[in-house]
């Protein structure tokens, strides 16, 4: 079964009735961007930046993030990649922010702890955009979907088509707030700004889907923390699987910002491990995301069940799932219509 899906690498990802889906890698390491291009990925939808600083005992500096990320983009060569920037939260504390966490709360998110601290944000964001003009003069403006002939298979050494995302945004003031630092640090090195778009993955995003969408470049779903949230599990709960995203109320939230995304023509990616999953990736098809992000060892599969799905019986599927009630009868309807 392997070999087989990786047979198919060479294929695009579309649906039997001929609708492309983009399907980006999910990568931290030089060795998961290896595997990004072997797999023949459209790009890299998401590129964790908080995992080298896990036992940081400060914020990290300019030259450790170019250092941490160096290697990572030297792999991929010129393709798109969407780097995430530094996502601590309880479930990824370094040192220095564990006495940050008031007496017996849970810290929950970070964003808020280094909007506290801009120049932290700043110095992520200079080596980033020192890393984009990379051999090739200021980075590109131009928004939109990840381009699909501009993925890592690209290669070579040319600088990376750039853009940035912000984990744990709770509403457009934050998104505000780190566009100021990136658009203040872009003008001190005299390069344009990337695209910047946002992470949904708090309810709170959900509800500000629709200003969010209007003030970010493109949204990505973090279907691992938003299903916890909206399911009210802790991230490190053992039953907080990634199947959990076909509960109707995480469908639900998904619709609604697919449709805030549509209504101002931004592109719509699920980044979280619920994009891989069998009974989850036809319901995000039928939902209308425009593009999956996943961990490079499953492309080959999440690709294969791509290409065995019609998109018109996907968004049939998600429309009668979203009647159901639980994510068990969810399963059952998936099992059922789109084995
Ligand atoms: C998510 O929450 O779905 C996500 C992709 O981010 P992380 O798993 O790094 O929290
Ligand atoms: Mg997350």
């Amino acid at each position: 079964r392997r070999e087989a899906v990786a047979a198919q690498r060479h294929l695009p990802p579309e649906t039997v009735d001929g609708h492309r889906m983009v399907l980006n890698a999910n990568v931290a390491t030089a060795a998961e961007a290896g595997a990004a291009l072997e797999a023949n990925a459209d790009g890299v939808g998401l590129l964790r930046t908080e995992l080298p600083f896990l036992t940081a005992r400060s914020w990290p500096t300019r030259a450790q993030h170019t250092a941490a990320l160096a290697p990572v983009l030297r792999r991929l060569g010129g393709g798109a990649v969407t780097v995430r920037t530094l996502d601590f939260a309880d479930d990824k504390l370094p040192p220095f922010l564990v006495g940050e966490r008031p007496e017996g709360q849970a810290l929950g998110r970070g964003l808020p702890l280094m909007l506290a601290a801009p120049e932290a944000f700043g110095d992520q964001f200079r080596a980033l955009l020192e890393a984009a003009r990379t051999d090739a003069g200021p980075t590109r403006k131009d928004a939109g979907p990840t381009r699909r002939d501009a993925g890592p298979k690209a290669g070579g050494g040319a600088a990376p088509d750039l853009r940035i995302m912000i984990p744990m945004v709770a509403d457009v003031s934050e998104l505000h707030a780190c566009r100021g630092i990136l658009y203040r640090t872009a003008a001190e090195l005299g390069v344009e700004a990337p695209p910047l778009g946002v992470m949904v993955e708090l309810p709170e995003a959900v509800a500000a889907a629709d200003e969010l969408a209007r003030t970010a470049a493109f949204l990505s779903i973090g279907s691992n923390d938003l299903t916890c949230q909206l399911l009210g599990l802790d991230r490190r709960d053992p039953s907080a699987t990634p199947a959990l995203a076909a509960h109707p109320r995480v469908l639900e939230a998904i619709g609604q910002v697919v449709n805030a995304a549509r209504r101002h023509h931004r592109s719509v990616s699920v980044c979280g491990d619920a994009a891989a999953h069998p009974l989850v990736t036809p319901l995000l098809i039928g939902l209308g995301v425009d593009a999956l992000s996943v961990a490079s060892g499953a492309l080959d599969e999440v690709r294969a069940r791509v290409r065995g799905l019609a998109r018109d019986d996907c968004a049939a599927l998600a429309a009668e799932a979203l009647t159901l009630s639980t994510a068990e009868e969810v399963w059952a309807l998936v099992r059922r219509d789109c084995p």
